[in-house]
């Protein structure tokens, strides 16, 4: 059944929406130099060259014998002299000689004169002396100079997010600071005369806020400076002021509720008072309504205040915006078409985020289930589900057994 609802048009497409948000923002500047410890989770703002050779020297890949590999036999066996050891961190002072072999540890500089490695379980030794048989190659077991990284060579580019192996990264060419993007400023409130902070018994009508704790997590794990301003009761003074005094010293404000256009949502209203609104409609579900502006010199987005509808919302859209204000690079959603087990409810004209269980199945494929319980306020299903099924706007149904697009939650924040 159509619904006037479904062909809304002053709504825009999720692709749309994406493309406006992209469109008007930009990287804030400033930036800071850190410590590459402290560097972890942050953007770099700088291409990073190394000024060394990783590794360094050539070295061993085993515990065994370096030798020449002109020595080694054809058929039978040859017999080579022990004339030294190279350990790591102290090389073999000695040069191999036609006729001898140096004892080598994994990690030690190649012994001069030598080039192959035999395992040490490969070959016979008594004293001095070291059998080794045939079925050894030339240069084998030996990690050559400059084989993870050349000089010159850009180790880490401007816009990366920093992970634990690039602070590893960055200490095995002996860099031991790094210049990043300042941090973003990111106020937020949630707006509503319903809402109870936790910590406090409900009185009647009353439900207990939750938006500003998810929200909470996903700025933290987000890695920006977060400023919560609390709750805003349901007033367009309020409203005004609150969005003023965010708009003061944060880079971002971003508000949950009072997007609809119920008698008591101020906030797209106020947005239009004072401020810029680029839009406040979305084909989608959860979270049609989403506003996008500007406050001053603060980007604005006031998401719907239906607990999954604003964290689907944060995913879907704040969450790429914040980055690209971060100075990241584009980062693609990690996303993948899966068989869906379960049939699926849902009417054309709206892209829809639906909370599903991504398994593997006894043939050891993935495939995909619905949670279930599909209402925006259900925010169990956020937190039990592992992904969303992302079904198509012009979508009316899905059938059992049928392909699926999924974005699972272990990708995003
Ligand atoms: P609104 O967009 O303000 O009309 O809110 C839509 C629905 O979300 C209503 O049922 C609200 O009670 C609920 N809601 C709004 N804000 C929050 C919040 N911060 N935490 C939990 N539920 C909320
Ligand atoms: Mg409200």
């Amino acid at each position: 059944m159509k619904t006037c609802d479904d062909y809304d048009q002053t709504s825009l497409s999720v692709e749309q929406a994406l493309e406006r948000i992209t469109q008007n923002l930009h990287p804030v500047h400033g930036e800071e130099q850190l410590a590459i410890r402290s560097a972890l989770g942050r953007i770099l703002a700088q291409d990073v060259f190394s000024q060394i050779n990783v590794p360094p020297h050539d070295n061993s890949a085993m515990d065994g014998y370096a030798v020449r590999g002109a020595d080694l036999p054809l058929q039978g066996q040859v017999q080579l002299t022990m004339i030294g050891t190279s350990l790591a961190g102290k090389p073999c002072s000695e040069t191999i000689q036609s006729g001898q072999c140096a004892r080598i540890f994994t990690g030690a500089v190649i012994a001069k004169g030598t080039d192959t490695v035999i395992m040490q379980e490969h070959v016979e030794q008594s004293g001095d002396i070291i059998t080794i048989k045939t079925g050894h190659k030339n240069g084998q077991h030996v990690r050559p100079l400059g084989e993870d990284i050349k000089i010159g060579q850009t180790v880490l580019k401007a816009g990366k997010q920093l992970i634990p192996a690039d602070i590893g990264l960055l200490s095995s060419v002996g860099i031991s600071e790094v210049k990043v993007f300042r941090r973003l400023r990111v106020a937020f409130f949630s707006t509503g005369d319903e809402l109870c902070p936790v910590g406090e018994v409900l009185q009647a009508g009353q439900i207990y806020d939750s938006n500003r704790y998810t929200l909470h997590g996903m700025l933290t794990r987000l890695g920006v400076d977060i400023i919560d301003m609390g709750v805003v009761r349901d007033t367009p003074e309020e409203t005004e002021e609150a969005f003023l005094s965010a708009a003061e010293n944060n880079d971002v404000i971003i508000t949950s509720g009072g997007v609809s256009v119920g008698d008591a949502d101020y906030v797209t209203d106020t947005l239009r008072r004072i401020g810029e609104i680029n839009f406040w409609k979305v084909a989608m579900k959860p979270g049609k309504p989403l506003t996008f502006g500007k406050i001053q010199n603060s980007t604005f987005f006031g998401l719907p205040g239906n607990p999954v509808s604003a964290m689907v919302t944060f995913y879907q859209f704040v969450l790429p915006a914040l980055r690209q204000m971060m100075g990241q690079n584009k980062v693609t959603p990690l996303r993948m078409t899966v068989p869906c087990l379960s049939a699926l409810k849902k009417r054309a004209g709206r892209l829809e985020f639906q909370r599903g269980i991504l398994e593997t199945n006894e043939q050891g494929d993935l495939v995909v289930k619905s949670f279930g319980k599909q209402g925006s306020g259900i925010l169990t299903s956020m937190s039990q589900a592992n992904c969303f099924i992302i079904l198509p706007k012009d979508c009316d149904k899905v059938v059992a057994g049928s392909e699926v697009l999924v974005e699972p939650f272990a990708g995003l924040i």
